[in-house]
């Protein structure tokens, strides 16, 4: 027989979680499913700071039984297709899941594959990233044996989570190579497919200031093609303001490489994202209720959505209490409420206890929590981001209270 669910949640990460918590709360025991193959979760937020030997890797790890709201129940599998039709799931251990409603928080994938040369190789010959729980803390050790040359920031195209952490690893790498005495050796390039340092001009403007000041070359227009780990060379697809495109091969000492991020293959092979436009490829939902344009019974939450916000846990703080409100709403026969205004906040650490807390929403609207200068570099935010806000995640975030 088909288990059913009143409300179905694919994916125990930071947006399935804080969704279940408040759901379990109102609808009680045995009603709501969460589909998550992983033993652990992650606060992926503490990874700059890990690359950067600023916190331990174990800080942003814990069980999932620990993380899983008491009432949900945990199954522990993967989702491989949803038939959004029949309001049913597949799993990849071959069991079907049926469901009255749908929250989709898989998150995205990195696409690894994407870059040739890579594969097997992160960790080694001069290539760290700090998108992988294991990687973040081998980053600071490539750090701490790294003896000079010229190392390479390498920020994809977008969308990926958190936009500005190829840059909050830089400029702490920047500072550590001070406070070892090497930073003579090194050179240091940012280097981006973007033609901006930043999407938003006021944050754009103080991350320029900030990285002319620590002598960091900046490449724009830049897309990685291929690394060569044994040569120890890497290819970028360049294309010039003008739209000229040219290839370019340079030799590195140190890579941290980001990969292009997408929507996992169930979310375009069960019909359920965007056919066409910027979101491409990404869930299909509504920017402002979260409910999917085609299926009613159907929401999303976080990184897998296709909106144009940036995908940060920040947005998911803001948009879990609106998916619960809106899920019950249309349980009662009531139309969504919108009320999800793109909120989203990226804390760019531009050195060791300095943050600059950039806050906005859609269209770049600023969206400043504090009343005082957003774009000022502040020890009190690195405070909030190394210390306070790992708590309220934990705490406040993932137990549907914050
Ligand atoms: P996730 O938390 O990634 O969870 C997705 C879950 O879905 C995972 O548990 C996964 O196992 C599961 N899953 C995947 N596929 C399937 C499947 N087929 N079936 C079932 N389950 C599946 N955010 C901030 O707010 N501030 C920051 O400073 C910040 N810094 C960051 C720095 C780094 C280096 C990184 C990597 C991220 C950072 N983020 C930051 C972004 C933030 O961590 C993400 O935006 C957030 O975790 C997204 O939550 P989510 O629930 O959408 O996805």
């Amino acid at each position: 027989m088909v288990k059913r669910f009143e409300v179905l949640i694919l994916g125990g990460g930071s947006g399935g979680i804080s969704v279940a918590s408040r759901l379990v709360r109102v609808l009680g025991s045995g009603s709501v499913g969460i589909v998550e193959p992983s033993d652990t979760h992650f606060y992926q937020p503490l990874w700059s700071l890990v690359g950067a030997g600023q916190a331990k890797k174990e800080e942003s790890a814990k069980p999932m039984s620990q993380v899983i709201p008491q009432g949900a129940e945990w199954i522990r599998d993967s989702v491989v297709k949803v038939l959004p039709e029949q309001n049913q799931v597949l799993l990849k251990g071959g069991d079907t899941l049926a469901y009255e409603f749908l929250v989709v928080a898989t998150g995205l994938q990195l696409n690894w594959e994407k870059i040739p040369g890579i594969a097997g190789r992160i960790g080694q010959s001069g290539i760290c990233s700090i998108y992988e729980y294991h990687q973040a803390e081998r980053t600071f050790q490539m750090f701490r044996e790294f003896q000079g040359g010229d190392a390479y920031f390498i920020m994809p195209p977008v969308p990926i989570k958190c936009a500005g952490a190829p840059q909050k690893i830089m400029y702490l790498f920047d500072d550590l190579m001070r406070q070892w005495g090497r930073r003579d050796q090194v050179r240091i390039t940012y280097v981006t497919a973007s033609q901006a340092i930043f999407g938003i001009p006021v944050f754009a403007q103080a991350l320029e200031r900030i990285r002319q000041e620590k002598n960091i070359t900046v490449w724009f227009g830049h897309r990685l093609e291929q690394v060569d780990p044994d040569q120890r060379t890497v290819t970028f697809i360049v294309t010039s303001p003008s739209g000229l495109v040219e290839r370019k091969t340079v030799k590195y000492d140190l890579l941290h490489v980001v990969p292009t991020q997408s929507a996992h293959q169930y979310v375009i092979e069960s019909g359920l994202a965007h056919e066409e436009g910027d979101h491409k490829g990404w869930l299909a939902v509504d920017k402002y209720t979260l409910q999917h344009f085609r299926f009613g019974n159907i929401f999303g939450i976080g990184d897998v959505t296709g909106i144009p916000n940036a995908k940060t846990g920040a947005a998911i703080r803001k948009q879990a209490p609106g998916v619960v409100e809106n899920i019950l709403r249309v349980k009662k026969g009531l139309a969504p409420k919108p009320f999800y205004d793109g909120y989203s906040s990226c804390p760019l650490v531009v050195g060791i206890g300095k943050v600059i807390l950039a806050e906005f929403g859609y269209d770049g609207k600023l969206m400043p929590t504090f009343p005082i200068n957003p774009a000022v570099p502040r020890r009190s935010f690195w405070f909030l981001k190394k210390y306070l806000l790992p708590q309220l995640y934990w705490k406040g975030m993932l137990r549907g209270l914050a």
